[in-house]
Order: structure tokens, then sequence, then C-alpha cells
């Protein structure tokens, strides 16, 4: 068996991000019962009694390849979790890297960043670190001799349909043909020179992104956004060279949500409650080094086909997690969904 044989140990990273309480959080006085006292160890402090909030029995413990607490910045979290991926797409890997999590709990302050707003120095997200780095190591001298290119999509998955964000959120057919390959029929794939034209693409595509009614967040996500950013070489046939997928998931808040019981927000939960459990089909397949990946469950994991086949593919998934007491059962289905993977 030579070292080339041996199995990477981190195909599948899961980490924990714990975002710090807001504004509202600390007028209203909520309490943080979410800890992180060591590196990949997060605990939720559930009172027993809603009187009692001083009282934390049963406590909680999770463990994770990474926890990352409120003081974490996007720079560190990327560091531990996307980084190491992006090197990997140079290699020929097709990878993903989920943000999951509730509404509200930080899933696009991590991936698409703070620059949404007039501040100049506002936080890079995943997305922007990622373009960034890409082009570095475009430029290595060890990938130099690729002779490669790079491209970007962007779309969004509302409803089980798919809407490119680049082309004014034109309706796409997700195709797969008798090979199994999954196509997105149209998809825009925008040739990018400088990791400043993938922030442009993301200004666009986001401004133009689905938002919906939960009691949540009146301007929550309920649609998965995926970000692609492809490798291709520069020859005849512009071959497939790498792929990063970089997915800011809908909120994972179930149906429990009994504010919001008309048809149309049922249908918009049911459907992402599906995709979320296809996704963790499919992680624990390729985990599991299974023939079988039950892609076919949602759309979700129709599109991502190539990265959860071959040895090649790795993914990461951060779950976010809001840090009060009101959140709590929200975050402990964040936690079982995650800490499932570590069964894998
Ligand atoms: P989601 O996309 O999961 O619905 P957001 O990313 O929109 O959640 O976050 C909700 C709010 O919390 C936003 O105002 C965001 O700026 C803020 N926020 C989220 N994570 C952090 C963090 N780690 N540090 C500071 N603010 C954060
Ligand atoms: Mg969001």
């Amino acid at each position: 068996l030579s070292a080339d044989d041996v199995a990477e140990p981190h195909r599948i990273c899961v980490c924990i991000r714990k975002r710090p309480l807001n504004k509202q959080e600390l007028n209203k006085k909520e309490i943080d019962v979410v800890s992180v006292p060591g590196k990949g160890v997060l605990m939720v402090h559930e009172p027993k009694q809603k009187v009692d909030l001083t009282k934390y029995l049963e406590n909680q413990t999770f463990q994770f390849d990474y926890s990352f607490d409120e003081t974490s910045t996007n720079d560190l979290v990327y560091k531990f979790t996307a980084k190491p991926l992006v090197q990997s797409i140079f290699e020929g890997s097709m990878a993903t890297c989920f943000a999951y999590g509730q509404t509200g709990s930080g899933k696009t302050h991590t991936m698409g960043g703070d620059f949404t707003g007039k501040q100049q120095n506002s936080a890079k997200g995943i997305y922007a670190l990622a373009a960034q780095d890409v082009f570095a190591l475009l430029n290595h001298r060890r990938y130099a001799n690729l002779d490669l290119s790079v491209y970007v999509s962007f779309f969004e998955i509302y409803n089980g349909k798919v809407y490119d964000l680049l082309n004014k959120k034109a309706k796409l057919r997700v195709l797969e043909d008798d090979r199994q390959q999954v196509q997105v029929v149209g998809l825009e794939e925008v040739y990018v020179s400088a990791a400043e034209d993938v922030i442009k693409m993301i200004q666009m595509g986001s401004a133009c992104r689905t938002s919906g009614q939960t009691s949540a967040n009146a301007n929550s996500s309920r649609s998965h956004a995926i970000l692609q950013i492809v490798l291709r070489r520069n020859d005849r046939a512009t071959t497939l060279h790498g792929k990063f997928s970089l997915v800011d998931l809908a909120g994972n808040e179930r149906g429990t949500d009994v504010s919001s019981n008309d048809r149309s927000t049922l249908v918009e939960t049911a459907e992402i409650n599906r995709s979320l459990l296809a996704l963790k089909e499919c992680i624990r397949s390729l985990g599991k080094n299974s023939d079988h990946i039950p892609f076919r469950m949602s759309t979700l994991t129709k599109v991502l086909r190539d990265s959860f086949i071959g040895d090649k593919s790795k993914t990461c998934m951060i779950a976010m997690v809001s840090p009060t007491m009101s959140s709590c059962e929200y975050t402990m289905n964040t936690l079982r969904y995650a800490d499932r993977y570590l069964l894998v």
C-alpha cells in the first residue's frame, strides 16, 4: 500500500459557527445558551424550567471537526473550511461547501459577507475569499502550466426549480442524460479574469434572490443559492478540470412554524425539508464511499451530482447556530442534522 492509496482523512468536514447576540436580542434581554468550550465542542444549555434560567440541566454536548464561537471572523472560518477546498479544485476535485442553519443564524453573513451595505471595509464572506485564493493559485508556479481559466455560475433553487441569477432569473431545466450526467440547460457560465469580477457577479445575483415570508425573518431566504467557481482547461473543448460549489442553503426551520400555515409556505417548507434530507443522504453516501448516491431525491442534489461521486470529491458543512434560548429548538435540530455526519 503506497501513501497514495491511503484515503484522505478529511473528505467531509463538519463545523459549527455560533453568531453573537445582536442588538435586538440584547434589548430583549435574551440569554446566550450556547457555549464553545473547545476547538471541536459545542454545548447547549437547555434550562429545564423556563422560570429559573440559571438552572442549566441536561446539558448537551456535540463534537465537530471545528466549532467557531461568536468572536470568530469570516477570515478564520474560511481558513479552516473552504480554503483547503480551493486548493483541491486545482488538483481536479469537485468540492462543495454548505452553509446550513435556521434563518437569521448567519449563513449569508458567512458566505456572502456583509458587503451589501455602504461600508467600505465590511467583512468579506467565503465567496469573495475563495475567489481571491482561486486567482492567487491560478498564477501560482505550481499550477501555471495547467493553463486554466476561471468561470462562474450563480443560480438558486426555489421550490425545486432552478433560476439563473446571472441571467435575469431565467427558469432552467435540469436534464440527466443516459450516462447519468446532469446538466442545467442554458445555465450562464461567465468567464472571469479577477476576483473583483466574481464579487460583482455575486452582488448582481444576490440582488435578485428569492425571498419569502417567515415569522423568523420577513426577508428570509427560502431558496438555496449556489455559486460555482469552475476551472476549465484552455483546450478546444474547454475541458472541466475542477469545480467548487458554494451553497447558501435555505433556512432549515421545519413545519413547526404554526404562524405560517398558508399553502404556498407549506409547499416551500416541504420542498426545503426534502432537499436538506436528500443532501444529508448524499453526504453520508460520499463518506461511506458508496456506489449508490441518492442524488435524484431533490433538485439540489441532482445539480450537485458531480460533487458526490469519485474519490476526489470533498465537502464541508458549516452549520450556523443562533445563541438565544428562543432559538434553542432550531439549534438542536441543526446540531442533530450536522452531528449525523459524524456517523459516516
Ligand atoms: P441567514 O442568512 O442565516 O438568514 P444572516 O447571515 O442574514 O442569516 O444573519 C442574520 C443577521 O445576523 C445579519 O444582520 C448578519 O449581519 C448578522 N450576523 C450573522 N452572523 C454574524 C456574525 N458571525 N457576526 C456578526 N453578525 C452576524
Ligand atoms: Mg440568508
